[in-house]
């Protein structure tokens, strides 16, 4: 009952009203607030006709959705401005960073379709002029040495209402700064005993303003520096001087910065250097969806999800090797814009992104996941026909290929009721269906096993007139469904996913609950006995086929000469369509 699917009518509901909201945000135009700056920017040349980003992830984790947002936007408009971006590790915290989660950002950038060319920058490559800037503000008496406690710094700070109080120490003279801080870079300090604060305003309605830390002490090995450095500058200090040294004209973040903004223009301002503009922008956020970097972590940390690159992940890797496609995550980034006010995309956009290119893209073929064994009675033993299959509906270039019809096939289990509902109109005692690019079969036996009373197999009929393409195929019955044949299938495990997730804002937690309250007990299920074509014998990892009508499938590395493992991507229903369809009708 957890599952969110066992409560269709509810769910739609609420759905329905959230994605109203987004779409409204959320048109195509091609133009947005930040374009438009641009736009006035190249006419007044502000930048002399450059237009420069850059996309700057803390290699502490791997990309997800939202940051594929964030590098569609900034690659997306240096594109479009015929301008550059800059991929730009932030790496200024030498405990939380990692070569490995390096190596998957730079996959995970060039997989989207963005190329940094030869701009691959690293923040800690600026550590040494970083250093001097901040030996600067000392001589210029804009920064000092604090030796208050972090504690302290956090009580001296004050609050929104109540104005912070100065540092007993932040009167020290320029000499006495200048030579703890050359003592701090040369270790003469244990961690936290100390830190570089610019001298800014303790009464400042900014808390940012309020004397913020430039550099701590933090005797650990970088992944880059080593052991050189036992000081490290803070994300504000080094982002708007990594992007003033790399000459950026634009610098987009997400609107948590925008507090930030003033401290950004402060330092560039007091060093008296090249000034970039930075521009906030809302960050993306899916339903049914966590996008933090920390709590992806420890999901991946305590089991929830079999690594990073889970299917079920809304990492950039989790997406791709469910089988989405780059195309299609640049398509939703362009369709859900930029704004400045916070939403929640409902992740069906996402979805409809995808289908709409597969549907275009992926060939048909067919795959019985839960077999239900049908024995053609009046077909010949050992015959084996070679049936005509259309590709792609979609696309004739696509072309078509062999399927092999015998006397023993497979097809769904769901698709027989001894006992059929009202408008069922696929197999049932009796009945006739159209077997997929074959012919009209009609069930005339059901066999049961003897102790579980379970269904085991049913013998059919087939009209030797109706085979499809033939000239009585126009005879019509109301079902038609897919097959395989049991002598060439070729054996499959293939992994369904739900929602991670039960609840639409994961992140809204209860009191004495916990985000991972919230997660699916059903996310994945695993079905190992499925059949599919013999064509699809050999399929590489990452191909991509429409099961019919079961949904959209991509192979999984995990996959065997053997038997080759499925994950499906998407069902076929398209809930943003019903959505999308209801709303043009009102
Ligand atoms: P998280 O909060 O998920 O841990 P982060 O902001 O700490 O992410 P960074 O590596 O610092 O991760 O992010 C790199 C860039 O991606 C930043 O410019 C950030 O603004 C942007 N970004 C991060 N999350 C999102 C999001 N959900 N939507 C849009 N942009 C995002
Ligand atoms: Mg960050």
């Amino acid at each position: 009952m957890i599952s969110p699917k066992s409560e269709p009518g509810n769910n739609e509901k609420k759905k329905v009203k959230g994605s109203a909201k987004t779409t409204t945000t959320a048109s195509t135009t091609p133009s947005d607030f930040i374009r438009e700056i641009i736009d006035e920017d190249l006419r007044t040349d502000k930048y002399s006709g450059r237009v420069h980003t850059r996309f700057p992830p803390e290699p502490n984790g791997y990309l997800h959705i939202g940051h594929a947002k964030a590098i569609c936007l900034s690659f997306g408009i240096a594109a479009q401005y015929d301008g550059l971006c800059n991929l730009r590790f932030d790496d200024t915290n030498p405990t939380k960073e990692e070569v490995e989660y390096v190596e998957s950002i730079m996959e995970d950038v060039r997989w989207l379709g963005f190329d940094w060319q030869d701009r691959l920058y690293y923040a800690s490559d600026y550590f040494e002029q970083l250093y001097n800037y901040a030996v600067l503000l000392v001589k210029e008496g804009k920064a000092y040495v604090d030796d208050l406690s972090a504690e302290e710094i956090r009580q001296y700070r004050g609050t929104l209402t109540e104005p912070g109080r100065e540092s007993p120490y932040r009167n020290r003279s320029v000499e006495e700064n200048l030579d703890l801080f050359e003592r701090m870079r040369a270790g003469e300090f244990p961690d936290g005993a100390r830190v570089l604060r610019a001298k800014i305003d303790m009464t400042s309605g900014n808390l940012n303003m309020r004397d913020p830390t430039i550099y701590r002490i933090k005797h650990a090995s970088h992944h880059r520096t080593g052991d050189k450095w036992c000081i490290y500058p803070m994300y504000d200090f080094t982002h708007c001087l990594s992007d003033s040294i790399e000459k950026i004209t634009h610098s987009l973040c997400t609107l948590e910065f925008e507090n930030n903004r003033p401290l950004y223009d402060w330092f560039l301002d007091q060093l008296n250097v090249y000034h970039p503009q930075q521009i906030e922008f809302a960050r993306l956020n899916l339903s049914y969806t966590i996008m933090s970097k920390r709590k992806l972590l420890q999901l991946v940390e305590e089991g929830h999800v079999n690594g990073w690159d889970d299917p079920r992940m809304p990492t950039i890797s989790g997406l791709r090797r469910r089988g989405y496609t780059p195309e299609s995550i640049r398509t939703f980034s362009e369709r859900i814009g930029v704004a400045k006010r916070d939403s929640t995309v409902d992740i069906a956009v996402l979805e409809h992104c995808l289908r709409e290119e597969l549907n275009k893209k992926a060939p048909r073929v067919m795959a019985v996941l839960r077999p239900l064994k049908v024995i053609i009675d009046n077909y010949p033993e050992d015959h084996v026909e070679e049936l005509e299959a259309v590709n792609n509906p979609e696309d004739p270039s696509m072309g078509t290929r062999k399927v092999p019809f015998s006397r023993l096939l497979y097809v769904e289990r769901e698709d027989f009721r001894e006992d059929p509902p009202r408008k069922f109109f696929r197999l049932a005692p009796g009945r006739e269906v159209r077997l997929k690019h074959a012919y009209i079969i009609k069930c005339e036996r059901v066999v049961k096993d003897e102790k579980t009373g379970e269904v085991v197999e049913l013998h059919c009929s087939y009209d030797p007139e109706t085979k499809s393409g033939g000239p009585k195929a126009a005879r019509k019955v109301k079902g038609t469904l897919h097959w395989v044949s049991a002598a060439h299938a070729m054996e499959a495990e293939v992994r369904l996913y739900d929602h991670l997730f039960v609840k639409e804002d994961p992140g809204d937690v209860e009191e004495g609950k916990d985000f991972k309250d919230y997660l699916n007990p059903n996310s994945l299920e695993t079905l190992t006995s499925c059949k599919v074509e013999p064509g699809l014998a050999g399929a590489k990892p990452g191909t991509r086929y429409q099961f019919l009508r079961q949904g959209y499938f991509c192979v999984d590395p995990n996959s065997k000469d053997d038997k080759l493992v499925f994950n499906r991507t998407v069902t076929l229903r398209d809930t943003w369509a019903k959505i999308e369809k209801a709303q043009t009708r009102s």
